[in-house]
Order: C-alpha cells, then sequence, then structure tokens
C-alpha cells in the first residue's frame, strides 16, 4: 500500500508545500477545459494531470492503463468498480510520473493544464446517495434540543442510522444554493404554509465514495468493506430546519434535504489517507459493544480517520468590505461513532445492493465543544444564540448572499499533510 515512506517532492514546483494537492495525494476527479469534454483528471499542486492526455502518451501499461481506460466515459464509475489494485496501480505510476527527477517529465508536462482554467463536474454518476448520522456529538446536541433528558434514542448505540437521499439534486463545489420553497408550521398555529425557508442551515459532512459494488442478496462482511469503499470527499448536506421540523415525523427528512447536496470534487482516495487512519476511539464505559458482523479486530485498530473539519462563512457585507470568510466550526472525524467500513456494512446487511460511484453522507460531525458544532442549529441554539460575525453582523440562520466554504486537512507530524480542496456554496434567493 502506497503510504509516505520517505517524504518525496515532485517537479510540479507548486505541488511542494500545496495545502490541498502535494504529491502525497494524488485525487481523481473529472474537469472540462474549455468547450472539451469532461474527462477524467488528477490534481497536482495548482495543476490537473489530464488522464486521456497521458494514456495518448503511451507511458502507462498494464493495470495502471487499465485504469485510465476505466475513466474515458467522463465518469469514475467503471473506475471505482475496478477497485483497490486498479487503483494502487495507477497511484504507483502517477507517483513514478511526477516525482521530482522522473523521467519523461517534458511528455507528462505537456498534459498538466492549469486548474484554474478548469470547471470541476461531479466525479462519478451518482445512483443512489444515503445520509448517515455517526457524528453522535451532533445526534446528542440536537437530541437535547427536543428531548433534554433523553438525547439519543436507544437504538443509536446498535444501528448506523441512515435515510435515503436525494442523488439528483448533489452538485459539484461552487454551484449555487436557491433558497428552498417549502410547508412550514408558524409558531402558536395550527396551518402550515408555504414559502421561502427562514432557517436554512449547513451540515459539516464527509462524503463516502463506493468503489467495488456487490449483488443483490450479498452481505459485505466487515472485514472486507474497506475494499468496497475507493475515497472521500467532503459534503455539505444543506437543510432547511423549519421544513423539517414540519415534514420529518414518522418518516424522516424529505425536502428539507433534497434540495441540494454540495461536494468537493475530487476523490481523496483510501491509499492517500491510509497514513492518517487511527484506531476508532473506544466507546465510552456503559455503551454495549456493535453486533458481531459490525466488529472486527482490524477495523477497530484500523478504520477511523485523523481528518481536521472546517466551516467558515463570508456574508454580502463581508466580501464587500473586504473582510475574509471567518471561522464557524472546527471539528474532526475522530467524532465519528461508526467507521466507514461499519457504515457500509450495516447498508448491505439486509442484502442491498450498492453501485460503484454511490455515495454516503457521514451525518453532520461536530465535536463536544462550543467551536466544534457543526451546523448553526447546533451553534445558536435553533436560532436562540445569534452567532456575531465580524462585520457586526449577526447570523441565526443563513441569508441571501452568505457563503459557506467547507474544508479538510489532514495532518501528521513527519507526513506531508493533505486537503479536500474546495466545498462552497452561495445562498441565492428564492424564486
Ligand atoms: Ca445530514
Amino acid at each position: 500500500m502506497s503510504g509516505q515512506t520517505t517524504i518525496q517532492r515532485s517537479w510540479v514546483e507548486a505541488a511542494n508545500g500545496h495545502a490541498d494537492f502535494p504529491l502525497q495525494n494524488l485525487p481523481l476527479g473529472i474537469f472540462s477545459h474549455g468547450d472539451d469534454q469532461k474527462r477524467a483528471g488528477v490534481a497536482i499542486g495548482d495543476s490537473i494531470l489530464d488522464l486521456r492526455a497521458l494514456r495518448s502518451t503511451g507511458l502507462v501499461a498494464g493495470e495502471a492503463l487499465q485504469a485510465i481506460e476505466a475513466t474515458q466515459s467522463g465518469v469514475l464509475n467503471a473506475f471505482f468498480e475496478l477497485g483497490l489494485v486498479a487503483r494502487v496501480a495507477l497511484r504507483e505510476v502517477l507517483h513514478s510520473l511526477l516525482v521530482e527527477g522522473a523521467q519523461h517529465r517534458q511528455v507528462v508536462e505537456e498534459c498538466l493544464v492549469n486548474a484554474a482554467d478548469c470547471v470541476m463536474h461531479l466525479p462519478a454518476r451518482i445512483n443512489d446517495y444515503t445520509d448517515f448520522y455517526v457524528g453522535i456529538e451532533h445526534a446528542k446536541n440536537v437530541g437535547k434540543l427536543f428531548r433534554p433528558d433523553n438525547p439519543l434514542l436507544p437504538n443509536y448505540k446498535y444501528v448506523p442510522i441512515g435515510y435515503h437521499g436525494r442523488a439528483s439534486t448533489i452538485r459539484p463545489s461552487g454551484v449555487d444554493v436557491q433558497r428552498p420553497n417549502g410547508q412550514t408550521l408558524p409558531a402558536g398555529e395550527s396551518t402550515p404554509v408555504l414559502g421561502p425557508t427562514a432557517r436554512l442551515d449547513y451540515e459539516l459532512e464527509i462524503g463516502v465514495w463506493v468503489g467495488k459494488g456487490n449483488q443483490l442478496g450479498e452481505l459485505v462482511s466487515i472485514s472486507e468493506a474497506s475494499d468496497h469503499i475507493a475515497g472521500l470527499c467532503l459534503l455539505n448536506d444543506w437543510s432547511a430546519r423549519d421544513v423539517q421540523a414540519w415534514e420529518y415525523q414518522p418518516l424522516g427528512p424529505f425536502l428539507s434535504k433534497s434540495f441540494i447536496t454540495t461536494i468537493s470534487p475530487w476523490v481523496v482516495t483510501m491509499e492517500a489517507l491510509e497514513p492518517f487512519r487511527r484506531p476508532q476511539p473506544k466507546r465510552p464505559d456503559g455503551d454495549p459493544q456493535p453486533l458481531t458482523y459490525l466488529l472486527s479486530e482490524i477495523d477497530q485498530a484500523h478504520g477511523a480517520f485523523d481528518i481536521e473539519l472546517e466551516v467558515l462563512i463570508q456574508t454580502e457585507r463581508m466580501r464587500s468590505e473586504g473582510l475574509s470568510p471567518q471561522r464557524l466550526t472546527l471539528s474532526n472525524t475522530l467524532s465519528m461513532y461508526w467507521t466507514v467500513a461499519q457504515m457500509l456494512t450495516h447498508h448491505t446487511v439486509n442484502g442491498c445492493q450498492l453501485q460503484a460511484g454511490d455515495l454516503f453522507g457521514s451525518g453532520t460531525l461536530s465535536g463536544a465543544e462550543p467551536g466544534q458544532y457543526g451546523s448553526l442549529l447546533e451553534i445558536t441554539e435553533g436560532g436562540k444564540k445569534p452567532v456575531v460575525l465580524s462585520s457586526g453582523e449577526e447570523r441565526r440562520f443563513l441569508e441571501d448572499g452568505d457563503e459557506i466554504f467547507l474544508r479538510a486537512r489532514c495532518v501528521r507530524p513527519g507526513m506531508v499533510s493533505i486537503g479536500f480542496g474546495e466545498c462552497r456554496g452561495k445562498i441565492v434567493k428564492a424564486c
């Protein structure tokens, strides 16, 4: 497995010390350049290595070539389906071509395009999207707002809770978020009204890309589950809290969540994340152990990730006054009560078929302390305590013109840090 045994530099100068895309990351995505067709690329520094152009150089052969050929349709589904071996073969070839001192530098240099001149697209055709609820601090914080004495329902510590979300409204970073209309029940009234949501919120999540799928009726065991995961991205599960409060019982979220979901367009592979794996944090005393089908020694020892997560806001006024985006949240994926492998295995325990390119959301990843809450619902206690911004403005929920930025970064002493790239969306008025 390609870890970071020695710290190596790239001949792509901007990659060295790059916040997101040094040589050690090599995430895959789908981009277009001018009027050209969508095609697969790899982020390196401020450039994208065009895999179609690389293929035509004849420098790549064997399994790595097969991997590139699986990306030629302009989506990564077929590449994901090839699984771990193909992904590692491609990663090794890319590394050997981009490392400092590599042969063929001039030929490979011809395959680089300036990322700033490109448009990023969704990396895969997403057939199904499931949003989990594995951030236990978020579950407690939200539970407390509704049930102060009993924030967590009894199933939480046994079941990686989730619901089936809407795949058709997932968009890459940068697409505007139109304030949705919906039914809400005004305070003290018994009849709902239709109108733009007044309680628009963000949710800080990671996205999990399903690699190899499974057959209908077939369980993916916990020991095999990580072979079925291709990589991670950032995910903002935009939420209309007033719509949600009225519609969610008894079947869960519906239109309060399905108007748009924003993801970061680069797939950060499991191989790039390998150095940032951690043991799954020990459950507090008194918590039950997971049922056997969700328990594996390797997953418990290695199944969590140490990824720093951040949310920033920039309002219209902040932009016009030249004020930088302001941090709302700083948290970490170590707050996940279930591992990504447990999420995937649980999803298939009933025989549900997953397909390459399916996407999971983790659920909001809040920490336990103020400053670590992954949504405004938690930060403002349901709108009761506004946040004061550097512009002097207050926010209980999001206003038109507000832009929300999610960031993710993996940091470990002695290792080159990697990031996930941008995941942003700006609120525009309802129609
Ligand atoms: Ca969510």
